[in-house]
């Protein structure tokens, strides 16, 4: 299993991508969240690390909630993937979510997609639930999630290839449990930003040495201070091997 990083971004930040990575599974690439300007921070991200990922050879993508900062970049993904299946027939690309998104999406995306009333979600994704305690086989990975406390339904997220395990916070407000339950993974991303809604720093350092080990930090505001911690932060186009 590879990650490449693609953005660290809070919904605010002016010298970031907002935060999302790929994961290369053993049948192919699986994109965790969608934001703005997405094909830009790929393209930045593949220059950075020499390992290009062009968003046309993404045909899973897991979405951990409907913050903008986390599915604004859905509505390009979806019309470059719909013009490119016009000229070359192909299955439309998965979109994966937990229930409380899946039930809103087409309402985020209808108004700028549904083509006057012609066009429905399933002609540019299909869609798939991921249902919680269910886990899911996404690209060759084995997809398990977890509830976080975000102010809207948000999905955690662990990824294993059956030899190394791979977590992902998503949007979250301190919760020990949900670390605990990410701390199973080899590797593992953990937001930090602004409470109620995000985690704050100074609950993340003072987490036992063995978890901030095991855990790099996303999700970072203009104001993130490396200083402040010992937990490193991840940068854009750094490419993690769980
Ligand atoms: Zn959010």
């Amino acid at each position: 299993m590879r990650v490449l990083i693609v953005g660290v971004g809070d919904a605010f930040s002016t010298r970031h991508f907002g935060t999302s990575c790929v994961i290369e599974g053993p049948e192919g690439f699986l994109l965790v969240d969608c934001p703005d300007c997405l094909r830009r921070a790929l393209a930045e991200a593949s220059a950075t690390s020499g390992w290009r990922v062009g968003i046309e050879t993404i045909r899973d993508v897991v979405i951990t909630h409907l913050h903008g900062d986390h599915v604004n970049g859905l509505e390009a993904f979806g019309f470059l993937h719909w013009l490119a299946r016009r000229a070359h027939p192909a299955p439309a690309p998965r979109l994966h979510m937990g229930p409380g998104a899946a039930a809103r999406i087409w309402e985020r995306l209808a108004p700028a997609m549904d083509q006057g009333g012609g066009a429905t979600l399933g002609d540019y994704f299909e869609l798939h639930v991921l249902e919680p305690g269910m886990p899911a086989r996404i690209a060759g990975l084995k997809v398990e999630t977890r509830p976080t406390g975000h102010p809207v339904p948000t999905t955690a997220l662990r990824f294993s290839n059956g030899a190394k395990r791979f977590g992902w916070s998503a949007d979250t407000p301190w919760d020990p449990g949900l670390i605990e339950w990410l701390s199973e993974c080899d590797l593992f991303v953990h937001e930090t930003s602004e409470p109620p809604a995000h985690t704050p720093l100074e609950k993340l350092n003072r987490l036992p040495e063995a978890t901030r080990r095991k855990m790099r930090l996303a999700h970072l505001g203009d104001d993130f201070d490396a200083g402040a911690t010992d937990i490193r932060p991840l940068t854009q186009g750094e490419v993690l091997t769980p």
